[in-house]
């Protein structure tokens, strides 16, 4: 990864925003920007040095990880050290900090910190944030890892496939849907795995229960891994048993949803056209109402990343996004239905990242 063309790309954002410093305490934020994964750090920017502040535990770690930044080790809070350590550049009369990743005790502790004279204006609220736009968009280490992340989910759906049958607990396919995970070089799950079954398919987020897989019935998988900090997310509906004609129409209708989303994917397109070419097809269907979420989000180093692609975004899809397109429709006491691809946005149009089947699978 190119962490100084990053931390340079950021220094430009920093001059239009007409701010000498920054403090970065987002961990996904440090990582991109440095590579450093541990748990405690707070990264100092300015125009001309950058600083990454952690704890005695990471000695060893943050010098193996880290090139693009000095490293100081600290006793007390990573990210107090960094804004006296702004205070202290030469030049640096304001440093910038993300509102939206700071407590209001954080806030309080960092100023208390300072010396009086900058209690008051040298700390500014971002009006937005500096780091997560340029994450928003990969670049090609980036996409190589996440499609390599969303390969593994597809070998974990192929794998469920022969494992899954009637009688069994949604808990026991979720553990040998991990335990594969971790076989294949997963670092972790990049979220809680649903498994829902039978009627709690109707559950949009049904985690995996200790309820039995039923003789016939949907049962709806959403997983993704964590591969080099990068997560993957994909869902399928299969069935159990032989689907009545009200299945496997409901099941027809999402699917065409699920892929005119994919089809709407393209640099340029905005999120809401992207929503909107998903949820027509439902409405045509007649099922509007049952599809009660938005059509996808951006994924990367967080498992849900801007853009939204819901109904009315006006945010525009960029080359290098990757994008998940989920519509799903969920009836209360009967079944549920998703399917989920993640897509990379290209200049012409979408690479699906997921290439697993989604004609109805019956088991
Ligand atoms: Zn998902
Ligand atoms: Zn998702």
């Amino acid at each position: 990864m190119d962490h100084l063309r990053r931390i340079g790309q950021l220094r430009r954002r920093l001059t239009k925003a007409g701010l000498p410093g920054l403090v970065v305490t987002h961990l996904a934020d440090v990582r991109y920007l440095c590579g450093f994964t541990g748990s405690s750090a707070a990264l100092a920017i300015t125009r001309r040095a950058a600083r990454l502040f952690t704890d005695g535990r990471y000695t060893e770690q943050a010098r193996e990880e880290v090139s693009a930044a000095e490293v100081q080790i600290v006793k007390d809070s990573p990210a107090g050290n960094a804004i006296e350590w702004l205070a202290a550049q030469p030049g640096v009369k304001t440093a910038g900090f993300d509102p939206a990743r700071t407590t209001v005790a954080e806030l309080a502790r960092w100023k208390a910190a300072l010396p009086s004279r900058l209690r008051r204006g040298f700390l500014s609220a971002l009006s937005a944030p500096l780091v997560e736009p340029l994450r928003w968009v990969k670049d090609e280490d980036e996409l190589a890892l996440m499609a390599e992340a969303a390969l593994v989910g597809c070998k974990l759906f192929e794998h469920i496939l022969g494992f899954i049958r009637p009688g069994l607990r949604e808990m026991e396919v979720a553990a040998e849907l991990e335990h594969r995970a971790r076989l294949l070089g997963a670092e972790g799950m990049s979220f809680e795995t649903i498994v829902a079954s039978g009627a709690r398919s109707a559950l949009p987020h049904g985690r995996a229960t200790g309820a039995r897989l039923p003789r016939r019935g949907f049962v709806t998988l959403d997983f993704g891994v964590i591969l080099k900090g990068y997560c993957s997310d994909m869902s399928r509906t299969v069935f159990l048993g032989s689907p009545r004609a009200r299945e496997r129409n409901a099941y027809q209708a999402v699917l065409e949803a699920q892929e005119a989303g994919v089809a709407a994917v393209s640099s340029g397109a905005s999120c809401g056209d992207v929503d909107e070419a998903a949820r027509s097809v439902l409405r045509g269907a007649g099922l509007a109402e049952a599809f009660t979420h938005s059509t996808g989000h951006g994924v990367g180093l967080e498992i849900h990343e801007p853009p939204r692609i819901g109904a009315g975004q006006t945010t525009r899809l960029l080359a290098g996004m990757v994008v998940t397109i989920e519509p799903g429709i969920y009836l209360a006491g009967e079944f549920g239905i998703r399917i989920e691809d993640m897509v990379a946005v290209t200049r012409t149009g979408g690479q699906v990242l997921t290439p697993a089947p989604k004609v109805l699978i019956e088991l």
